[in-house]
């Protein structure tokens, strides 16, 4: 089997309404780059990464010079082909790297007819709990709909997802509104979930103080974990005193990192992410890793179609020591682009896909659609807010929004 053309679309999937984070904001929809590899026996292998719009597809494209011709079955030789250590000093390409992994996979499933998850060693789990993820929202100016920035909004959307979808672990994103604000809604949401495991994640925009003084706020509360309340592996060791575990996707996030961390503790959950640590194999050996030093392991959402959902199921099908619910964006998409439509959430998990490779396939007046709406509204800087035109945060951030500000009525892009 050898490579003869890598195609890539990007698609742009509305969102039910945008979601902030304490860098800036999803405008309104996710922006996703479908990659297609064919090989010469007629097969098509799936992959998929985040945003980038015309210059991930470029950068897709770029890689034929390097892969055609190549085995998909030489999956070993991927990272040294286009993603060896030093030569990424100049071009890193891990989350290329982690979509053509994802890609080769599904090939070499497909080939043999066995699913990513038994070529990975075979599952020991059908199913993977998922956290309901809550995030602050605009409400979607199409429909005037969805706005989350109070306590009894949050509260009323987490109960609405719980009892549609099963969840019970709830995240909230935070590091949007000042962190006391975040604190109110946060002891909300575990005041009305009854003992349910909660996670807050503000994306490392506290202070070491700041997150010390929250950490001891919640301390009387069913933490899952504490994500990335601030900045670095030694901003996080300072606050191993909280007693609360500590999580990050943010600062282990590769091999030197991860051993960083075996060696000087500062974090209890090491979360894996299909794409960041540059594909499914790559975070199976983490795990392995961190059952021996008996670190925790979840699996961790970038933002995903059902390409990329179906790695991070099949990842969570063979992690022995997966002893936290996953993360997954998915819930807030109006739409997928896989045959079959979106993934189902039952009882707060979602089934590993059955089929051969990866167990999707694209939906391709989807793909179509979305590519389509994709050339009329474009990308969006991911790190800016729609809503405050000119702001951008310091680390630790110091430029909360405002909970009390209207949501401005010029929300466009
Ligand atoms: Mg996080």
């Amino acid at each position: 089997m050898k490579i003869t053309d890598i195609r890539a679309t990007t698609v742009a999937v509305p969102l039910q309404a945008p979601l902030l984070h304490s860098n800036g904001a999803h405008w309104g929809r996710f922006v996703r780059t479908i990659v297609e590899i064919e090989t010469d026996n007629g097969l098509v292998g799936l992959g998929e990464l985040g945003g980038g719009g015309e210059s991930a597809e470029a950068a897709i494209v770029a890689l034929k010079r390097y892969l055609v011709g190549h085995d998909p079955r030489q999956l070993n030789a991927l990272p040294f082909m286009i993603a060896n250590p030093t030569a990424s000093l100049y071009n890193n390409r891990t989350q290329l790297l982690a979509a053509i992994e994802f890609a080769c996979l599904d090939l070499v499933g497909q080939d043999l007819g066995v699913s990513v998850s038994e070529l990975l060693g075979g599952r020991l789990r059908d199913r993977v709990p998922f956290a309901s993820y809550l995030f602050f929202r605009y409400a979607d100016p199409r429909t005037g709909e969805g706005e989350i920035r109070d306590p009894d909004q949050l509260v009323a959307e987490a109960l609405r997802l719980k009892r549609q979808y099963g969840f019970r672990v709830h995240k909230l994103k935070g590091g949007v509104f000042p962190p006391d604000y975040e604190l109110e809604c946060y002891r909300a949401l575990a005041a009305a979930t009854d003992g349910d495991l909660l996670r807050y994640d503000p994306n490392a925009a506290l202070s070491v103080s700041e997150a010390l003084r929250f950490g001891k706020a919640i301390q009387d509360l069913p933490n899952d974990y504490y994500e990335d309340p601030t900045w670095g592996l030694n901003g996080l060791r300072q606050l191993r005193g909280l007693g609360l575990p500590l999580a990050t996707n943010t600062v282990v996030i590769n091999p030197e990192q991860l051993a960083a961390n075996v060696l000087n503790p500062a974090v209890d959950v090491i979360l894996l992410d299909t794409t960041f640590w540059g594909g499914i194999r790559a975070c199976v050996k983490a795990a392995a890793v961190c059952e021996t030093f008996q670190l925790g392991v979840a699996v961790h959402s970038s933002g995903e179609l059902g390409i990329q959902l179906a790695t991070m199921l099949h990842l969570g099908a063979v992690l022995p020591n997966l002893d936290h619910a996953a993360d997954a964006h998915y819930h807030h998409l109006v739409d997928d682009i896989i045959v079959g439509g979106p993934f189902e959430y039952v009882d707060g998990a979602i089934a590993v896909p059955e089929g051969p490779g990866l167990g999707v396939r694209l939906d391709y007046e989807k793909v179509a659609r979305y590519a389509e709406y994709y050339r009329e509204v474009g990308g969006y800087p991911y790190d800016r807010d729609p809503g405050r035109p000119g702001w951008y945060p310091l680390i630790p951030n110091d430029r909360w929004a405002d909970p009390t500000a209207p949501q401005p009525d010029t929300l466009t892009w």
